[in-house]
């Protein structure tokens, strides 16, 4: 094979070695923030939780303290009940303890809802607990994965430079470079391999005198269609499958 077109197909592939490790860096920022929204998100489903049960424990405050008020009306009518004097006094005491029994009634009923709230809601803080530390380990090992990662491919970014450095220095047409440049920023890749008398890469059929060059690697080919520079690997074929034992007769 031509040296420089041997050159051309190992500097794509630096070249897209380095591209995939430029992508995971510049993708490194997304994964961080969307790890940080899941621990806001953990984080505020707990807080909501912790003030909706703080709402509760004042209703009931409140609850408590209008219970109490009509429990000490009733002991006082109960004991004003025993000095009347007349029926009329007796029918309106009477009236004045039913109403109270009735207040206190709708108070115990409050009580009781406010309770099987503050149930359900501890039950949703004990959840958002567990969730938020499950988050934060989640969110921890993922973080250090994610900056693990961007350390390698920072690696990868800089041997692929040095790389690139040397084997362009011994491009024996400098003016190669400048095609295979030209080429890639349109196309992302410059270099393709023809198979089948097409291009691999874009698909369209060479010209049968094209596809002859090419098979013999001697010279810098382009593609018709996408200008990519072609160069041909005899593909490699299976070895045969061993044959299959016999089918045992039925
Ligand atoms: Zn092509």
């Amino acid at each position: 094979m031509l040296p420089d077109l041997e050159r051309l197909i190992q500097l794509q592939e630096i070249e897209s070695k380095a591209a995939v490790a430029a992508k995971a860096i510049a993708e490194a920022p997304g994964r961080i923030a969307a790890l940080d929204a899941l621990l806001k998100g953990a984080t505020l489903a707990l807080d909501s939780a912790k003030h909706a049960l703080a709402e509760n424990k004042t209703r009931r405050g409140l609850i408590d303290k209008d219970l109490a008020s009509a429990q000490q009306r009733q002991d006082k009518y109960k004991d004003q009940v025993m000095a009347v004097k007349t029926n009329e006094q007796l029918h309106a005491m009477q009236h004045q303890i039913k109403a109270v029994a009735d207040e206190i009634g709708v108070h115990e009923e409050k009580v009781l809802v406010s309770m099987m709230e503050a149930d359900e809601v501890n039950a949703t803080i004990k959840k958002a607990e567990a969730a938020l530390k499950a988050a934060q380990a989640k969110v921890g090992t993922e973080r250090a994965a994610v900056e693990a990662d961007v350390k390698v491919q920072q690696g990868v970014v800089t041997e692929c430079a040095t790389a690139r450095t040397t084997l362009v220095a011994t491009l024996n047409d400098k003016g190669l470079l400048d095609t295979f440049g030209r080429i890639a920023k349109v196309r992302g890749t410059a270099v393709a391999r023809a198979e089948g008398e097409r291009c691999t890469v874009c698909q369209v059929r060479l010209r049968p005198a094209v596809f002859v060059q090419v098979l013999k690697n001697d010279q810098i080919m382009q593609c018709d269609s996408c200008n990519r520079i072609l160069y041909f690997i005899a593909p490699v074929v299976a070895p045969a499958a061993p044959a299959a034992p016999d089918a045992p007769a039925s």
